[in-house]
């Protein structure tokens, strides 16, 4: 899982980056929020955690900006202490939770958790990659090319909503099955696999011209034949 953190204070910078590193996740940091905000729009990370108060931009301007610009990356803001207004400004701005400083370090690992597990929101009716739309809430799949549609089960369309979501970038087994599964082990890598496969029939069966590709050692990649 890959973090993106925007912090100003190196300390608490640093301090956030070692707990988070411990806990098994990549982490960006940068000190700026223009520097964050720049980072966020190019949709790598699985969450961000974003300080108000920031050299450049704040974290709620930052939140708001990317909320405007339709990416919907969930955002833990990092308010100080009594500070109410900073968090209700935060989550009207689009933030999906926040802590307060100084935290517990269990607290802020859960609520890391918690966030990359919600996956994407459902609000929007359907995604779009290449020639599928995916409805989410419906469970199905459609390839508008070729107007052929096909039901899924819940988890299909969760490995399908995460892989179409980050289209061309590369998963790995570790990331679908945390973000799927809401954890990880050996079993859950073999889940991956299976739910891949269940994935591509889809993809074939409604004659997409989308296709999952295994990226060897590196995991899988959503992309469109179109594009080579
Ligand atoms: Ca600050």
């Amino acid at each position: 899982m890959k973090l993106l953190l925007v912090e100003d204070e190196p300390r608490m910078a640093e301090a956030l980056q070692e707990l988070l590193r411990q806990d098994g996740y990549d982490v960006d940091w940068f000190s700026r929020g223009d520097e964050g905000l720049l980072a966020i729009r190019s949709a790598q990370y699985d969450a961000a955690l974003l300080d108000v108060m920031l050299p450049g931009l704040s974290g709620i301007e930052v939140t708001a900006q990317c909320r405007r610009a339709g990416i919907h990356t969930p955002i833990l803001m990092l308010t100080a202490k009594g500070e109410l207004d900073d968090k209700v400004l935060g989550l009207d701005a689009g933030a999906d939770d926040y802590v307060t400083k100084p935290f517990q370090p269990r607290e802020l690992l859960a609520r890391v958790r918690a966030l990359c597990r919600r996956g994407l929101p459902l609000v929007e009716d359907r995604l779009c990659a290449g020639d599928l739309a995916l409805d989410a809430r419906g469970l199905s799949l459609e390839c508008l090319a070729t107007g052929q549609s096909v039901h899924l089960s819940e988890k299909e369309c969760r490995v399908l909503e995460y892989l179409m979501s980050s289209q061309n970038r590369v998963l790995s087994k570790e990331q679908l099955a945390v973000k799927i599964w809401g954890y990880e082990n050996e079993a859950e890598y073999n889940k991956v696999e299976v739910y891949i496969s269940f994935a591509r029939k889809k993809l074939s069966f409604v004659g997409s011209r989308v296709e999952i590709r295994t990226v060897w050692g590196a995991g899988y990649q959503l992309r469109c034949r179109d594009e080579e």
